[in-house]
């Protein structure tokens, strides 16, 4: 068997576990920081593969694979990351009529929550479900309903309780400050496409965790440490900002955006060259390049302008490391989001390719 379709083979079993898990940790809420449950449920699935988990003081996951090769122990390792907090909201006033107004968690535009039912976890454990409107919810009633800009503070939640003042939101014990998530609704078509919210990044993370499904399943020696770091404050900046100190090369995992410009579908894996931070490690993106053309796995070389990553947090937290970003491609970023199967097997065959 050759290099290709042994790679190919053997991505099967670890793609089946990387779309199941992603169907699980997309249903489990994660705004920037609120990540507990979420990485509870990780290291439980981490732990079961023969693999340790740990945290970081601020709470980014940390998942440590040593290396087989006992010659190369001077080497630095590899650091591989992605980011299981998604976007999200906080509550940040109650108001007169019982309606909650909302501050947000990461950068989305208003129109892609606007309908969307929520949930709001109170400090209590307790959650209580509403929906995301505009404070001109109906076309009968207002007669700019349709017009109106639609800005943080022209939104507002129903709460899905007998509620008329702030008194009686007070009384369900919610309070500023509780975290308020979106249902993902989560689909995927008989065609291979996977839709939902939040798929930047827990896709990634699935991916992540498809690689430690692939090193376990077929015992695979690796000649360098290689840590990965679940990262929990990505989309408010300063994810990985922080990083171990025997690292000396970074590869994120993060979706790969669509349109525009730009070449890559939901069916590649994307090589960032440059993001909105500036460009990436020249080595490693051609290391990348050769893998992904000796192995036929469908690539695209793209420029996000209005992006940052995981990589660029932790070369502006100042560590002197190279760094490169590779993801599936996804379309419609930050609000109902599309990928497809193809593109998660691309990723996570780059990904193989480039640790071995
Ligand atoms: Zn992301």
């Amino acid at each position: 068997m050759d290099r290709i379709s042994e790679v190919e083979f053997i991505v099967e079993s670890a793609l089946n576990y990387t779309k199941q898990i992603l169907e699980k940790i997309i249903d489990i809420p994660s705004p920037s920081g609120y990540c507990r449950n979420v990485l509870d449920y990780i290291a439980s699935e981490v732990k079961e593969l023969g693999f340790s988990f740990d945290m970081t003081a601020k709470g980014n996951g940390l998942i440590y694979i040593p290396q087989n090769d006992s010659n190369n122990n001077n080497e630095k390792g590899i650091l591989l990351t992605a980011h299981v907090d998604t976007l999200g909201a906080m509550v940040r006033s109650i108001k007169a009529d019982g309606k909650i107004r909302m501050t947000s968690i990461g950068g989305f535009m208003m129109q892609s929550v606007e309908g969307e039912y929520c949930t709001i976890h109170m400090r209590n454990q307790k959650t209580v479900t509403g929906t995301i409107l505009s404070t001109k919810p109906s076309v009968h009633v207002y007669n700019d309903a349709r017009s109106m800009e639609r800005t943080e503070d022209l939104m507002e939640i129903r709460l899905d309780e007998s509620v008329t003042s702030k008194e009686d939101v007070q009384a369900l014990g919610i309070t500023v400050g509780d975290y308020i998530s979106f249902d993902p609704r989560y689909s995927v078509s008989k065609s291979g496409y996977i839709k939902s919210r939040h798929l930047d990044d827990k896709a990634g993370v699935a991916i992540l965790m498809g690689f430690l499904h692939y090193i376990h399943e077929n015992q695979v020696s690796l000649s360098r440490d290689v840590t990965i770091m679940l990262s929990t404050y990505e989309e408010v900046g300063h994810g990985s900002s922080y990083i171990p100190m025997t690292i000396d090369t970074l590869l994120a995992i993060d979706m790969g955006a669509i349109g525009d410009d730009l070449t890559c579908t939901e069916k590649d894996v994307s090589i960032c060259v440059k993001d909105g931070r500036g460009p990436y490690d020249y080595g490693m993106v051609n290391e990348l390049i050769n893998i992904a053309q000796t192995h036929k796995i469908s690539y695209a070389l793209d420029i996000y302008p209005y992006y940052s990553s995981d990589a660029s947090a932790a070369l502006s937290g100042g560590h002197d490391i190279k760094a490169a970003l590779i993801g599936p491609g996804v379309h419609a970023s930050h609000t109902l989001e599309r990928t497809h199967e193809d593109a998660l097997r691309n990723t996570l065959q780059l990904l193989i390719g480039y640790v071995k």
